[in-house]
C-alpha cells in the first residue's frame, strides 16, 4: 500500500532532522508500504529567498520570484535522498517539473490542474522511496510556479490524490489539530479526528496547521489525511505513531457524533481589519460596484454585512485581512466613491474575528444564543457576525481576542474533550 509523507520546514530544519526523516520513511517502508514523500524547503529558507528578491525590486517580479522562492524545496530534495541512500534505501529525487505537477500561470499562487504519476509509478515498482519537492509546479508555457506560502501540504494531498495513496501523512511540529491554538489556551486538546467540512472552515477562520487548498484538495478526491509531530521516534511503526495524530474524516459517524463535543474547535484570526461604505444608495448592483474592485485587485473579503435600507440608503461593512487594507482603502475612496456617490468610507484596523466551529451545530439549537451571551458577560461587544451551518464568526475589537478564545473554549467545554 502507498503512503505519501510531508515534512515541513522545521522536520527538515537541520541535517539532524532530515536523518531522523529518512528512518522514517525506512520505517514505513519496512511495514511494507511504497513511499512517496514531499518535502518543504529547510525552516526560513522561503523568507530568506523572498527577502533576498525584495531587496531588488520593492514588489518583486512574481515569475522571477517563483524561480527563486522554488530553489529552497530543490535543495531539501537531494539532502533527503541523500540521507536515505546512506541508510541503504533506494532513493531518488524530483522537482515539481520533473515530475511533473502542471499548474496554471498564477505565479506566487498557482493551482495544481494535473499531476503525471508515470515516473513515479516505476520508480515505486522498483522499490525505490520517491522524493518530490513540495510547493513548485510548471505551468503549460513551462514557467517555473510556486503553489502559495504553505504550499506543500497542497503537493502532498494531490500528489496523494493522483497516486491512489492509502493515506497523506503530513508531518509537522505540532502532533494534530487542538481545539485551538495552545500557545493561548494551554487546556487545548487535541483532535482525534476532525471531519473535511470542520477542517476547512477551522482553516478559513485562521487556524494555521494547513494550507486551505491541501484541505479543498482531501475534500474534493476524499484522502484520507493526517496530521501528526515529526518530533517523535522516527524509528516507531507508523500505527503506533498514527494513533497520535489527528485523522481528517468525511463522514460524521453517528456513534462518535454523539460522544462528541458539539463545538470541535475555536477559531481566530488577528490581523483583520473592517472597512465601512456609508450612506450608498439601496438599488441593484451596489455590492458589486463596491466588491467588484475589490476581487479585480484580488483582495479577499470576508465577513460581509449590508444593512437592512433606510429611506433609499443603506451601508456595507466588510473586513479585509489587514495587509490589504490601505490598498482597499484607496480604491474605494478614488474609484468606488466617486462612482457610486456614498456618503463616506470609513475603517477600523484593529479587529479580529474569533469563530466557533462544529458538525454539532446542525443538530443542537442554541449553540449562537451560548456564544454570545459566553462574550456578553465579559463585555466583549460584537460587532458584527457571519455564520454558516457549522460555524458562527464574530468580529471583535482586537485586543480582546485572547480573552474571547479563553472563555469560549472553556464555555463549549472543549478542555474536556
Ligand atoms: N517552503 C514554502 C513556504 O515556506 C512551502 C511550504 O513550506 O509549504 O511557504
Ligand atoms: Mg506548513
Amino acid at each position: 500500500m502507498l503512503i505519501v509523507q510531508k515534512y515541513g520546514g522545521t522536520s527538515v530544519g537541520t541535517i539532524d532532522r532530515m536523518r531522523a526523516v529518512a528512518r522514517r520513511c525506512l520505517a514505513t517502508q519496512r511495514q511494507g508500504h511504497d513511499v512517496v514523500v514531499i518535502v518543504s524547503a529547510m525552516s526560513g529558507e522561503t523568507n530568506r529567498l523572498l527577502a533576498l528578491a525584495a531587496e531588488i525590486q520593492a514588489h518583486p517580479d512574481p515569475r522571477e520570484l517563483d524561480v527563486i522562492g522554488s530553489t529552497g524545496e530543490q535543495v531539501t530534495v537531494a539532502l533527503l535522498t541523500m540521507a536515505l541512500l546512506e541508510l541503504g534505501v533506494k532513493a531518488r529525487s524530483y522537482t515539481g517539473w520533473q515530475v511533473k505537477v502542471l499548474t496554471d500561470s498564477a505565479f506566487t499562487r498557482a493551482r495544481i490542474v494535473s499531476i503525471d504519476e508515470e515516473r513515479i509509478r516505476a520508480d515505486l515498482n522498483d522499490g525505490t522511496v520517491v522524493v518530490v519537492a513540495g510547493f513548485q509546479g510548471i505551468d503549460g508555457k513551462g514557467n517555473i510556479t510556486t503553489l502559495g506560502r504553505g504550499g506543500s501540504d497542497t503537493s502532498a494531498v494531490a500528489l496523494a490524490a493522483a497516486l491512489k495513496a492509502e493515506e497523506c501523512q503530513i508531518y509537522t511540529d505540532v502532533d494534530g489539530v487542538y481545539t485551538t491554538d495552545p500557545r493561548l489556551v494551554p487546556e487545548a486538546q487535541r483532535l482525534h479526528t476532525i471531519t473535511f467540512e470542520e477542517m476547512l472552515e477551522m482553516a478559513g477562520a485562521g487556524s494555521k496547521v494547513l494550507q486551505i487548498r491541501s484541505v479543498e484538495f482531501a475534500g474534493k478526491y476524499k484522502v484520507p489525511t493526517r496530521v501528526l509531530s515529526s518530533l517523535t521516534d522516527p524509528d516507531l511503526p507508523v500505527t503506533e505513531e498514527a494513533k497520535a495524530g489527528t485523522l481528517i474524516t468525511f463522514e460524521e459517524d453517528p456513534h462518535m457524533a454523539m460522544e462528541k463535543a458539539v463545538i470541535s474547535g475555536v477559531a481566530f484570526q488577528r490581523d483583520e481589519a473592517k472597512i465601512t461604505v456609508k450612506d450608498v444608495p439601496d438599488r441593484p448592483g451596489i455590492a458589486y460596484a463596491i466588491l467588484g474592485p475589490i476581487a479585480d485587485a484580488h483582495i479577499d473579503v470576508d465577513v460581509i454585512v449590508q444593512n437592512v435600507g433606510h429611506d433609499g440608503m443603506t451601508d456595507m461593512t466588510f473586513t479585509v485581512g489587514r495587509a490589504d487594507y490601505a490598498k482597499a482603502m484607496k480604491i474605494l475612496k478614488d474609484k468606488v466613491q466617486p462612482h457610486i456617490k456614498c456618503r463616506e468610507v470609513s475603517g477600523d484596523e484593529r479587529i479580529a474575528k474569533v469563530s466557533i466551529v462544529g458538525m454539532g451545530m446542525r443538530s443542537h439549537a442554541g449553540i449562537a444564543a451560548q456564544m454570545f451571551r459566553t462574550l456578553a458577560e465579559e463585555g466583549i461587544n460584537i460587532q458584527m457576525i457571519s455564520t454558516s451551518e457549522i460555524k458562527i464568526t464574530v468580529v471583535i475589537e482586537e485586543k480582546y481576542t485572547e480573552l474571547a478564545v479563553r472563555v469560549l473554549h472553556k464555555a463549549f467545554e472543549l478542555d474536556q474533550v
